[in-house]
């Protein structure tokens, strides 16, 4: 083994990669959009009963406030969710109408 390495540099790279894997995260989810969807069985989408359709007509993710995808995509990021995408068709207990506050 090369007598250069030292534990010294193996904690300094350990703590480099852990700082570079979130940078990686936030850039590859701004570039690409692609937030995982959320699971209705996750226990803040089901306190606030969170549906990927929606029980009514005229309540749903694509016109609440929370909800910033853009118009007419299936899917988009909510404000209430963070790092997860919800269905535009979806609805949960947080939904406030859009342009209402
Ligand atoms: S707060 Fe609820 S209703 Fe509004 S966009 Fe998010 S998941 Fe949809």
């Amino acid at each position: 083994m090369n007598g250069n390495f030292t534990r010294r540099t193996l904690v300094k790279g350990c703590l480099v990669a852990g700082a570079l894997v979130p940078v990686a995260g936030l850039f590859n989810s701004v570039a690409y959009g692609d937030s995982p969807a959320l699971d209705p069985s996750e226990p803040t989408a089901k306190a606030l009963n969170y549906a990927t359709k929606s029980a009514k007509a005229d309540a749903t993710c694509a016109n609440c406030s929370q909800y910033q995808g853009k118009a007419g995509d299936a899917t988009g990021p909510c404000a209430i969710f963070p790092g997860k995408s919800v269905a535009s068709a979806g609805w949960c207990s947080g939904w406030v109408k859009k342009g209402a506050t």
